[in-house]
């Protein structure tokens, strides 16, 4: 099944630090793919600005090499480096601005989308020289990453700093987790079958699983993860708009703010998590443990958290939603477990077994779905029941291996350019889950807690288990 590609108008987009790691490691390889694809059209322009000395030829040898490891032949990349320009440019100072919008006005009319690459400490001073030089009209988009502040307060100025200068229209809030295929999916399964709507509440469901667990530590962002931690760096968002897309009430239509708005509820239905209902740890190793890794022998970060919540409306008032997330685990594996009640009554009796059905939503890697069903152990010997696994590996049942399919951010940048914010937050949400999360660190900040120890390449600490052993649950396990 192959996709269709429906080229974009021609557009601009400045990456605003585009000689930094997000750029080099994300934007442009995603612009790339589209160009190969084939869906950005030659008179489009990709303008890297950042306060490097770069000029449009030194800036195309750069994105070259970041490309050179990416599939396509030497004329693909040649045609690309050929939209491909640059702008020096100080985005807290005056310098390089009005050779910017000399460069813009040639594109009057379309699309003009900035991307903010840089550290949010610049957001409010780059906004505000957008506009300043006539940058912010009608057609221009902002794009910012997380972290989209550090808590409530710093995410209320963020959105203040952005407000002052751009319509909420104009404004996409990145969250990668959003932009891939399964979490789509998730939609499409939920809202385009009849068949799990109706059992997709408390009377049906026992309990809901998310877990993201990585195997990479904290790598070079040892001093940004240190000040942040997991809740932070994952739980406020990532798991957030997981948890928000598996619970919220089907949307009247498909569209961004009659997605947010559901979303929004789900978040505001938050019960505040109670401390016996969350599980911190840090990942200890020989050669390398967490707070070696960060530089900080005393840090009091989590590398690693569980919880227990619960959303307080009638869809899902009981039924527990447990979040993990964590560094240097046994595996890499991003998956959503709706865990489904027993039957009411086994007509086959105690020695056969009971199994409850599970709905798995694996976003990486190999995403697809698997339902877990149950049916009769084959052979003679009476009636034992197992589990069979009914697998939706998409790579099979779209025909498509999982890198010749557009990745997060290929799909979120063209949707920038198309004008859709369906995939994107909108700034109350980010503000809702802020306040959320605030009282949860506050919390642990005042009692001092520490977090517990978990060796690396385990599945974290064993707290964690206990905290659904009390409940008479289990993780099910992380499986790459
Ligand atoms: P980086 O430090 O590698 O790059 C920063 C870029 O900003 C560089 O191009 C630098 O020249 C430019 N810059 C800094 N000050 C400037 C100024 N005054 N004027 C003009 N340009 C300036 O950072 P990064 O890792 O690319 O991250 C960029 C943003 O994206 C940050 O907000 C970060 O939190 C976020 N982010 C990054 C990643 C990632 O994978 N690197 C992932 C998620 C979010």
């Amino acid at each position: 099944m192959v996709s269709r590609v429906i080229p974009v108008d021609p557009f601009d987009l400045v990456i605003f630090g585009g000689t930094g790691d997000l750029a080099r490691g994300k934007i442009l390889p995603a612009l790339y793919r589209r160009w190969r694809a084939g869906q950005i059209p030659p008179g489009a322009r990709v303008i890297g600005a950042a306060r490097a000395a770069h000029d449009d030829e030194s800036y195309r040898v750069l994105v070259g090499q970041v490309l050179a490891a990416a599939d396509g032949g030497p004329d693909e990349l040649a045609g690309f480096l050929r939209i491909v320009a640059y702008q020096r440019i100080d985005v807290a100072a005056d310098a390089g601005w009005e050779a910017l919008a000399a460069r813009l006005a040639d594109g009057a009319g379309r699309v003009t989308a900035y991307y903010f690459s840089v550290a949010p400490g610049l957001f409010g001073s780059l906004a505000a020289r957008l506009q300043a030089h006539g940058l912010a009209g009608e057609g221009a988009r902002v794009v910012v990453e997380k972290p989209f502040g550090n808590d409530l307060a710093s995410a209320r100025r963020l959105n203040r700093d952005l407000a002052a200068h751009f319509e909420e229209s104009q404004i996409y809030r990145i969250d990668h987790y959003l932009g891939k295929e399964t979490v789509q999916n998730l939609m499409a399964v939920r809202f385009g079958n009849m068949l799990f709507e109706p059992l997709w509440n408390s009377q049906y469901v026992d309990h809901i699983q998310i877990t993201v667990a990585e195997t990479v530590g904290v790598g070079g962002r040892g001093a940004y993860y240190d000040g942040a931690g997991a809740m932070r760096d994952m739980v406020q968002n990532h798991l957030m708009q997981l948890l928000c897309l598996i619970a919220m009430e089907p949307p009247a239509r498909f569209a961004p703010d009659e997605l947010r708005d559901e979303k929004l509820k789900v978040i505001r239905a938050l019960d505040p998590v109670k401390p016996h209902h969350i599980v911190r740890g840090q990942y200890e190793q020989e050669s390398c443990g967490y707070r070696a890794a960060v530089g900080n022998p005393r840090s009091r970060t989590e590398s690693y958290i569980a919880l227990r919540t619960h959303i307080s409306n009638w869809r899902w008032a009981g039924t527990p939603f447990y979040l993990r997330t964590g560094k240097r685990l046994v595996a890499r594996s991003s998956v959503i477990n709706v865990m489904f009640k027993d039957a009411p009554h086994s007509i086959f009796g105690a020695e056969a077994g009971r199994h409850a059905n599970v709905l798995s939503i694996r976003l990486q890697p190999n995403e697809g779905i698997t339902l877990k069903v149950t049916i009769k152990e084959p052979g003679p010997g009476g009636m034992r029941l197992v589990d069979v696994p009914l697998d939706m590996s998409f790579a099979e049942a779209l025909g498509a291996e999982e890198h010749d399919r557009p990745d997060a951010y290929e799909r979120l940048i063209m949707d920038v350019i198309r004008g859709n914010q369906t995939l994107f937050m909108r700034g109350d949400e980010v503000e809702a889950a802020w306040a959320w999360t605030d009282p949860i660190i506050a919390g642990w900040e005042a009692r001092g807690d520490v977090p517990k120890p978990y060796d690396s390449g385990s599945t974290g600490p064993g707290d964690a288990e206990l905290l659904m052993q009390r409940d008479g649950r289990r993780w099910q396990g992380i499986k790459p």
